[in-house]
């Protein structure tokens, strides 16, 4: 059977690596983006507009910042939503709220359009590598016919449940994961504090159980103390005030989510997610 040919939206930190890989794998690709500059040398077909994407592809997907992102991009002037035929799919692969994704199923699916909430768990490498996991939302038929995409762009595809439920399944892990990395910048803060050499420090952490994927990846940005973005921590700040909304008020949630609200407000949006130890290292 040949390949769908897909259109995609959205070329930030995640996009551009998630699409190398379809590229790669055979795949026929028109892009999308914001701002042209970005859609630009990638030697790719570039849409003028999400209508005209979506008018000459299969299968639209989406990797944009946020509800107000995807809002645009779908339902906007010159949206994807006014270029859609029957029988396409349209798969949102950030990370936005599980009510926006299922509003997004309902309004396209009255035109006959399957949709999935398809985000994802993992950074730049995973996404460079087509090793992220993906947490999907949606009919199962419609997950079966976009698997061959998913096994290109990641290592598993996790079902969850109808339209929303990817997208829950996602604000779950980042509140795992924005809490371990907190957690592992308030023991580097006090260690700082107490005069401890922060290199050895490090060095024991890696030595540890609690030397998991994830602390292990961050630990050269905490030696160098630099924190240029894979994951921006704007984004991580987005997720625990998704998670927050969607009824996630545990105790250590709710501090994780103050912080990382206070480390964007102090600037520190674009930086990467571990620049949260930023806004613990002065009193909050
Ligand atoms: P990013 O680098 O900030 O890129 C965001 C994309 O959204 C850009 O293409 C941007 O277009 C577009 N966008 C933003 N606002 C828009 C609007 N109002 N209208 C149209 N387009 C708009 O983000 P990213 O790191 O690739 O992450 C994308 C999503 O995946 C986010 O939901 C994030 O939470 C999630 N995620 C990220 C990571 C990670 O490690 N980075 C990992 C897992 C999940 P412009 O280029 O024009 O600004």
């Amino acid at each position: 059977m040949s390949k769908p040919k897909i259109g995609w939206v959205g070329l930030g930190h995640m996009g551009v690596p998630m699409l190398g890989n379809l590229v790669k794998a055979g795949y026929d690709l028109t892009v999308y983006n914001r701002s042209r500059a970005k859609a630009e040398g990638l030697g790719l077909a570039i849409a003028a507009s999400p209508a005209q994407l979506a008018a000459n592809v299969d299968i639209v997907i989406t990797m944009l910042a946020d509800d107000a992102a995807q809002e645009a991009v779908l339902f906007g002037p010159e949206g994807v939503a006014e270029g859609l035929r029957p029988g396409q799919v349209v798969i949102n692969m950030g990370t936005i709220s599980p009510e926006a994704s299922r509003a997004a199923a309902e309004r396209l699916g009255r035109h006959g359009v399957a949709v999935l909430d398809a985000p994802v768990s993992g950074s730049v490498k995973p996404a460079t590598d087509g090793t992220l996991v993906i947490l999907v939302g949606g009919e199962a038929a419609t997950l079966a016919r976009c698997q061959p995409i998913f096994d290109v762009l990641g290592k598993r595809s996790f079902h969850f449940g109808g339209p929303g439920a990817g997208a829950l399944a996602k604000l779950a892990i980042n509140m795992l994961l924005g809490t371990t990395l907190q957690a592992l910048a308030e023991t580097v803060v006090f260690a700082d504090g107490q005069g401890l050499e922060r290199a050895t420090l490090l060095d024991m952490i890696a030595e540890t159980a609690c030397a998991s994927p994830i602390v292990n990846l961050k630990l050269p940005a905490l030696r160098a103390d630099a924190y240029p973005a894979a994951f921006p921590l704007k984004h991580m700040a987005k997720d625990f005030r998704l998670a927050l909304a969607a009824g996630a008020t545990l105790p250590a949630t709710q501090a994780v989510a103050a912080t990382f609200a206070a480390a964007e407000a102090a600037g520190q949006g674009d930086n990467d997610v571990m620049a949260v130890i930023k806004a613990l290292e002065k009193p909050l």
